[in-house]
């Protein structure tokens, strides 16, 4: 049987991570683990659990009772808190900016690792995001890092965020 790889992609915001993940995991049949939905999860119980984006230890407590779990839904990996499907929930333009506050401590970032390392074992996947080479997946197959030339990173986010916000 053909062995079923671990592939990551990281690199630096609006390089195109997302477009070429979906790309690859899709020829590939793999399944696209897009993994700033996971801290997008976490960053989405604290905005309504009314938690300051400062207060590391009431966010380390809501790391620990909060439950996120992962779904393979046609080969892309839905999120799951505390039981409820929060995939249009976690796009919007707040839950992204405090999304990445809070990727930067450190309690965070260990209580995803487990439930990324987990989702390998539903066979091939394409991991993206910040860490997946380094830390998440060491012994990952191929390891990618993508980057884009300065103006054509913001363009794409520029692009991004019109699309959510027309009239803005
Ligand atoms: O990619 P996305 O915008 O959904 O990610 C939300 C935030 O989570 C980003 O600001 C990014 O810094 C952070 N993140 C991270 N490590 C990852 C994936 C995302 O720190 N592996």
């Amino acid at each position: 049987m053909e062995k079923k790889l671990i592939i990551t992609i990281d690199g630096p915001a609006g390089a195109g991570k997302s477009t070429v993940s979906k790309m690859l995991a899709k020829q590939l049949n793999y399944i696209y683990l897009d993994t700033g939905a996971l801290y997008r999860a976490l960053a989405y119980k604290i905005i309504i659990s009314k938690i300051s984006l400062d207060d590391i230890s009431a966010i380390a407590d809501l790391c620990s009772s909060t439950k996120v779990h992962l779904e393979n839904l046609d080969g892309r990996m839905k999120v799951f808190v505390d039981g409820d499907d929060v995939e249009e929930r976690i796009r919007t333009e707040e839950v992204g900016l405090a999304a990445s506050k809070i990727s930067t401590y450190a309690v965070v970032r260990a209580r995803l690792l487990d439930l990324q390392r987990g989702a390998s074992a539903y066979g091939g996947i394409i991991a993206e995001g910040r860490d997946m080479g380094s830390v998440v997946f060491p012994d990952a197959d191929h390891k990618f890092y993508l980057d884009a030339k300065l103006e054509a990173r913001i363009g794409r986010r520029y692009k991004e965020l019109l699309e959510k916000h027309p009239s803005a």
